[in-house]
C-alpha cells in the first residue's frame, strides 16, 4: 500500500478484504466523519459503501446563541421538534441531509482511500472468484 496521506485514516483492514476508511470533516466534529467500507458481499460481488451520521439540530440547545435568545427561542424550538416528531410518528420517516467538508487535504485523503480501498476490493474479488471455482472443481472430482 502506498505511505498514507494527511486527512485518512484506516480504522481496520480485515482478512476477507474488507476495508474501513475513514476521512474527517473539516469542521473537526467526529460526527461529521465520513465511512467508506470496500467489501466483497456473500455473493462475491464488490461494493464501496458510504455513510455518515445525521443527527436532527434544528436550533438545538448547544447552539452558539447566547442563553438568553436561546430561552426566549425555546417556543420556536419546540415546535420544530414537534413538527419533526410529528412527521416521524403519522409519516414514518424524516428525511434530513448533512454536508462534510473537505479541505484540499481532506479531498487528496479521499482519493487515497478511494484509490487504496478499491485496490483491496478488487484483490479480494479476484481471490472469492478463484476459492469459488476450486470448490467447484473439489465438487465435480467428488
Ligand atoms: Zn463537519
Amino acid at each position: 500500500m502506498a505511505k498514507l496521506v494527511k486527512k485518512v485514516m484506516l480504522v481496520a483492514d480485515y482478512e476477507d478484504g474488507t476495508t474501513f476508511w475513514r476521512i474527517p470533516c473539516d469542521c473537526s466534529d467526529p460526527d461529521h466523519d465520513v465511512h467508506l467500507w470496500f467489501e466483497v458481499d456473500e455473493d462475491g460481488i464488490p461494493a464501496l459503501r458510504i455513510t455518515r451520521e445525521l443527527g436532527f439540530y434544528a436550533e438545538s440547545w448547544y447552539s452558539s446563541d447566547p442563553w438568553f435568545e436561546r430561552v426566549g427561542h425555546w417556543k420556536d424550538r419546540m415546535i420544530k421538534r414537534f413538527k419533526a416528531s410529528m412527521k416521524i410518528l403519522f409519516k414514518g420517516y424524516l428525511t434530513m441531509d448533512g454536508e462534510v467538508c473537505l479541505s484540499k487535504e481532506g479531498i487528496e485523503g479521499l482519493q487515497f482511500a478511494l484509490t487504496e480501498g478499491t485496490k483491496v476490493m478488487v484483490k479480494a474479488e479476484e481471490s472469492f472468484a478463484a476459492k469459488r471455482k476450486a470448490e467447484a472443481e473439489a465438487k465435480k472430482d467428488a
